[in-house]
């Protein structure tokens, strides 16, 4: 995975203030893990999470409704790995707080059901289904039916994640019957099957998907509080402004 010496600075939509944010050049999906609740923990490919909170004026925003005011000057010493990455209990707020709707919605509804999973979904570092607290368990299933609603007939992926979400639900038969309307020709027909094949086991924990014997260690997102930059945003601007213009200086150069 290659990191920039640069790191990217956001703009908070409410309050205007700088951060910055790791800036992945590249990365590869080597070591992935799959969870059946499309969770995907890939060591050499960090991302940004899509929903941040703002070091300075603490509420939440999506990612995408952030505006890239620029980059860092290069510093190895600082490399920046400030993912943004929230905890659920902090998603939750997020959740109460930006009240989304559409894909938003969608997008973080999934987030919340992969968080409560990663605390009680019943696979190693976690604890089981049944031994969740009765209002996290009750939040769950709100969650997880109101997601259900969302994408009901939106297209097969969400077929499939609904067909998992009714088996954590331990709503085996429902599993079911989603998962018979998914086509055998579909690229991921064998991971539907394994889902089908622990809901008739009636087995509600969210495994790893291909190697469900697995020993792999559950790992709850941890919050990364973010480092808000000092630097003015003209003068951010200015340099790169400057940047690109000696980078077009360049160009020209090379066409003589
Ligand atoms: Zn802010």
């Amino acid at each position: 995975m290659l990191i920039s010496d640069q790191s990217k600075i956001l703009k908070c939509p409410h309050c205007g203030a700088l951060r910055y944010m790791i800036n992945v050049l590249s990365g590869n999906s080597m070591g992935a893990v799959r969870w059946s609740d499309t969770k995907v923990e890939a060591p050499m490919m960090l991302s940004s999470s899509s929903v941040l909170r703002c070091p300075a004026c603490k509420r939440y925003h999506f990612y995408s409704d952030s505006e890239l005011v620029g980059l860092s000057e290069p510093d190895w010493e600082r490399t920046c790995r400030d993912c943004g990455t929230l905890s659920y209990q902090s998603l939750k707020k997020a959740l109460a707080q930006l009240q989304p709707y559409g894909d938003k919605e969608k997008m973080l509804r999934m987030m919340l059901v992969n968080g409560y999973n990663d605390w009680y979904g019943g696979c190693l570092g976690t604890r089981q289904p049944s031994e969740a607290p009765a209002e996290e368990r009750t939040y769950f299933e709100q969650n997880a039916r109101r997601l259900i609603e969302l994408v009901a007939d939106d297209s097969l992926e969400w077929m499939f994640v609904s067909a998992e979400l009714h088996r954590e639900l331990g709503e085996f038969e429902q599993a079911i019957s989603l998962l018979d309307r998914i086509p055998k020709d579909w690229f991921l027909f064998s991971m539907a099957e394994q889902i089908r094949h622990h809901a008739e086991q009636h087995d509600c924990r969210v495994f790893i998907l291909d190697n469900p014997e697995s020993q792999y260690r559950r790992i709850p997102a941890k919050e990364c509080e973010g480092e808000i930059c000092q630097e003015s945003e003209e003068s951010i601007r200015d340099r790169m402004r400057i940047e690109r213009e000696r980078v077009a200086f360049d160009e020209d150069d090379d066409l003589i």
